[in-house]
């Protein structure tokens, strides 16, 4: 069966995220007495590009490669959203990711409609030459339709500054210039921004704070698992470890580590570069992914991929808060388990959203050609991430939902009041 149909679990639900996601925007509108034609534009992308593109492989061979962009909405500002690089991505998988980015950019009101852009490969296994023939290539496919005022890529799993380093250069030179607003996350020494890298880590960090604080959990000694090591779990972590909370296991591709006690995050970082994995690590116990999920803690920080939380492990979960790093990590039929049990879920398009506020400053610098310091980019993340935090609370009390209906319903209200602003073309 395709990844893009399959279903799993005794409760037969879906794991297309796609699907996932139009289920609950049709929901969120029914309850939201949104008009009937905006949920139908909310539901669909804009504008699907696939395309398939010839790349050199070292050993001269031309392998073809699929990639998609995906522009969900422009409704309220260029989209935007980061490029993946991976084995298993699809159309449906993409669509789901752009969709989301719209939510996202809506809810902490940033001016964005969202995209994504992926392409079927295996990073992991190409060497730096093949990465950026693929890139450029890709690049040149799909430069018909980005542009620093129609839509701006950035990092996403698989990709890296490096990378968007070759799509600002490949994009220029088919214009003749240089256009640094073209895509967002890129290196320090090509219009890159303060403060990126360590983003959407920190917004994790910003959100689950004022969750412990509204929960009235201590945060200082708050136990913390953290499920994928990548960009979003390695750096949430780490500045979670320096707010005095106690990480107590982490885990990557390859297996998970614990330590009650609490693990050294800056030594298993050290680790994994040096070993591949945070396998291995000094004093800890190796553990699966189920018994990570199952730990008893304060917080759980699922950041790896989406569908990870579903019906058939969510029981397991002890944790009081989850705060998604990853994107899409939780089915909506755990989701409806998890609230009824009391845990505090902080969703997807608020706690991860730090990577694309801070994607939106870089852009601003770059066209005022005037860059701020680390402190101020930071300083204007936490006021972006506070107060949406503090939104998407208010109204999810006032409504007597979760969190993550609440961010959907802001979202989708902010959307919609665009779309009937700007009226009907033609
Ligand atoms: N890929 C990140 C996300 O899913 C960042 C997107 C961006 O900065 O445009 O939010």
């Amino acid at each position: 069966m395709s990844k893009q149909t399959q279903t799993v679990g005794a409760t037969g639900e879906t794991t297309n995220p796609f699907e996932m996601v139009q289920q609950r925007i049709d929901t969120i509108c029914k309850r939201g007495n949104i008009p009937e034609a905006a949920r139908l534009r909310i539901r669909e992308c804009q504008r699907e590009l696939t395309v398939h593109f010839p790349v050199r492989m070292d050993d001269g061979e031309i392998k073809v490669f699929t990639g998609y962009r995906v522009q969900h909405s422009d409704i309220r500002g260029p989209a935007k959203g980061g490029i993946r690089f991976h084995p298993d991505v699809n159309l449906d998988e993409t669509k789901a990711l752009a969709t989301w980015m719209s939510l996202k950019t809506a809810v902490v009101n940033i001016p964005y409609g969202g995209a994504k852009g992926s392409v079927i490969c295996n990073p992991k296994t190409m060497s730096l030459g093949e990465l950026e023939r693929l890139t450029r290539r890709y690049t040149n496919e799909i430069s018909l339709i980005i542009g620093p005022e129609r839509d701006i890529p950035a990092p996403d799993v698989g990709t890296n500054p490096q990378v968007m380093a070759w799509v600002m250069d490949t994009y220029s030179m088919t214009k003749g210039y240089s256009i640094l607003g073209v895509v967002t996350g890129k290196p320090l020494s090509i219009g890159g921004s303060k403060g990126r890298g360590e983003a959407t880590g920190r917004g994790c960090m910003l959100v689950a704070k004022m969750g412990a604080k509204h929960l009235g959990i201590n945060f200082k000694g708050a136990t913390v698992a953290v499920q994928g090591f990548g960009n979003v779990g390695s750096v949430s972590a780490m500045l979670l470890a320096r707010e005095g909370c106690k990480i107590i296991a982490v885990s990557d591709t390859k297996g998970g580590i614990y330590n009650p006690k609490g693990l050294d995050v800056e030594a298993v970082i050290r680790h994994k570069k040096e070993t591949g994995s945070v396998v291995g690590f000094k004093d800890t116990k190796t553990i699966t992914h189920a018994e990570l999920l199952a730990l008893e803690c304060d917080m759980l920080v699922p950041a790896a991929l989406e569908g990870e939380i579903r019906a058939d492990n969510v029981s397991s979960i002890k944790a009081k808060m989850i705060v998604e790093g990853a994107n899409g990590p939780t089915t909506p039929e755990a989701d409806k388990i998890l609230f009824k049990n009391g845990q505090f879920v902080i969703p997807d398009i608020l706690a991860n959203a730090g990577g694309v506020v801070v994607s939106y400053f870089e852009w601003v610098q770059g066209l005022q050609s005037f860059f701020w310091s680390e402190e101020e980019v930071n300083c204007k993340l936490e006021v972006v991430m506070n107060s949406a935090f503090n939104e998407i609370l208010e109204a999810s009390q006032r409504d007597k939902t979760d969190m993550r209906d609440a961010a959907y319903l802001v979202a989708i209200k902010r959307i919609e009041d665009a779309m009937t602003i700007r009226g009907l073309y033609p």
